[in-house]
């Protein structure tokens, strides 16, 4: 198994997809000229097993050859160790071997003092991701910079495996890093110029490398990048991760196909965009973002724990999301203000009579949510032991509340600072609603119970770095410009308009700088939250680092309002 060569990969003749799940509403988006993908095969029950047994065999099959070859990196030396579970990491493979990864710790303790910049920033990765404490500039850096000038010393620009090395660690930055600022502008200075004398693989792996920085995008889409690269290396000893690797892909793609069935199956029953054809149609788009935002193994020693149980997360989470983008819609383009105050009124009240005097169309969305949400705590409670209800109930009576605050701005024509409308733009961002039902159903981690002390860290006035980031990032990515607001029609404000009214001498361009400052800030709290605070189990910072990491792949819009790089990540995971 070991010397047969890894299956090659191909990704490129897929169908694209359909965003929204009803024909009528993806005719009505081409005739419009928005974004449009084709629709998926269905995927058959049968079909899901079968393709589930056989990459569940290749799965088990290259786990043993792969325990067999770390052994024998561990006895070659702290850099082939090193490489091996980099390797793993970047196929995502590696939650298969966390007990081999952590006693190969050691390793990167020695080699992070390396005078090799290859090892000693690859070193400073795994552990700073481990939640190792360690100095970019102390621990790092400073061997490779010119004590006189404080730069980069110049002959680093040919080392081409430093020097991406040293653009991944770039991106770890916890705030006041000066050294990985410096770090970002030297490696992408030199990288970009080098690609043209690079081979055709490589200059393609460091253009990817460029645009995609590792700690910036998700994993899997990395990942895939990462396999087609070692696949065209021509003597490489990665064929059993590979190969396992290519099963995983596979394991998770027949997952997700099948939970889309579930989640579209599920929506076009509900018939709230029949019955409100105001609302935002785009079911796929939305289970994109538990998709990518919540993935596990699918197969693992916590097979239980985690595998079934995040496929079903992801459906409830999308079936929560949707419920978010149909409430903005009645509050943005159906509701009065005097409607939208009751509903608002009815969400606080929580019971089956609260809804009886809405409108129908609100009604049918109250309904909903109160049913999925009551579904979620009660699952919460059986896996975890605690009834989270009161805290849900909060939650969206908080994000209501949120949208009030839109609607009278609007309705009385007032132009709320431009703090203010952030500070309340993440609530109605959805993602403090979505990570409260997400929270729970997680639990705190795998191994400690579940209580109502941990439910407090939800319950406070503030919202916790770890939800507000992302947040804060989406709110500032959608109102950067080039989203058009998904082709829907309200008016709710932007923080750049609003900056622009506070600073009558800035330009759109100032602005849009200003935001991107904004958007740096909130990703080194991120980064102090997921790799020095750690305040929740790493199942719940993973996702909020996914969810953050996708917004910029949610929200690049191109000039034809198309999303490439979502359609990129569509084919590659999904289809
Ligand atoms: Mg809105």
């Amino acid at each position: 198994m070991a010397a047969a060569p890894a299956s090659s990969f191909s990704y490129s003749s897929v169908e694209p997809l359909l965003l929204s799940a009803s024909p009528a509403t993806a005719a009505v988006n081409e005739q419009q000229g928005r974004p449009l993908m084709a629709a998926s095969k269905p995927l058959l029950h049968s079909d899901f097993d079968l393709q589930w047994i056989e990459h569940t065999r290749l799965l088990q099959e290259s786990l043993t050859e792969i325990q067999k070859i770390l052994q024998q990196r561990r006895s070659s030396g702290s850099r082939e160790i090193m490489a091996a579970i980099d390797d793993l990491k970047r196929l995502c493979i590696d939650h298969y071997f966390e007990e081999e990864i952590e006693s190969a710790m050691g390793a990167c303790m020695d080699l992070i003092h390396s005078d090799d910049l290859y090892d000693a920033t690859l070193a400073f990765r795994l552990m700073r991701e481990a939640g190792h404490h360690v100095s970019a500039a102390d621990d790092v850096l400073r061997r490779f910079t010119d004590d006189d000038t404080g730069e980069f010393k110049l002959a680093l620009s040919k080392d081409i495996r430093g020097l991406l090395n040293l653009h991944d660690i770039s991106h770890m930055d916890m705030g006041q890093e000066a050294s990985l600022c410096k770090a970002k502008e030297f490696s992408s200075k030199h990288l970009a110029s080098a690609i043209r004398y690079l081979e055709p693989g490589l200059a393609r792996y460091v253009r990817q490398s460029l645009d995609h920085p590792y700690h910036l995008s998700l994993m899997p889409y990395k990942a895939r990048h990462h396999l087609s690269y070692l696949q065209s290396l021509p003597n490489r000893d990665t064929a059993a991760m590979e190969e396992l690797a290519i099963a995983e892909f596979q394991l998770n793609k027949c997952l997700h196909q099948k939970e889309m069935q579930e989640v579209k199956r599920w929506w076009m029953d509900l018939g709230l965009s029949d019955e409100i054809p105001v609302v935002r149609d785009q079911v796929v788009k939305w289970y994109m973002w538990p998709m990518t935002t919540l993935h596990g193994p699918s197969l693992s020693r916590y097979r239980v724990l985690q595998g079934s149980s995040f496929s079903r997360y992801r459906i409830e989470i999308a079936k929560i999301i949707s419920l978010v983008y149909v409430v903005d819609d009645i509050f943005d383009l159906v509701g009065t203000l005097e409607e939208l105050s009751l509903f608002t009124e009815a969400v606080k009240m929580w019971n089956t009579e609260a809804p009886d005097s809405l409108p129908s169309c609100m009604r049918s969305c109250y309904n909903t949510l109160y049913t999925i949400t009551n579904e979620i705590a009660d699952m919460a409670e059986m896996e975890h032991g605690f009834n989270p209800i009161n805290h849900l109930k909060k939650a969206w009576a908080v994000l209501f509340d949120g949208f009030m605050v839109e609607s009278k701005w609007l309705a009385t024509h007032q132009a709320p600072a431009a703090e203010d409308y952030l500070r309340n733009g993440v609530v109605t961002s959805g993602v403090p609603l979505t990570f409260a039902h997400l929270f729970f159903l997680l639990g705190q981690d795998h191994t400690s119970c579940y209580n109502e002390n941990a439910a407090n860290k939800l319950s406070d006035h503030i919202i916790p770095p770890a939800i507000s980031c992302p947040a804060k990032i989406l709110r500032l990515w959608d109102d950067m410009g080039s989203a058009k607001d998904e082709a829907q029609e309200g008016l709710d404000g932007s923080y750049r308009d609003f900056y622009l009214m506070e600073n009558p001498s800035c330009t759109l361009a100032d602005a849009e700088e200003h935001m991107k400052k904004l958007i740096v800030q909130e990703w080194e709290e991120l980064n102090r939250e997921c790799f020095s605070r750690r305040s929740f189990s790493s199942s719940f910072s993973q996702a909020s680092l996914n969810a953050a990491r996708m917004v910029s792949v949610m929200y690049s819009y191109d000039e034809k309002q198309r999303l490439l790089v979502l359609e990129e990540y569509m084919r590659m995971l999904l289809l």
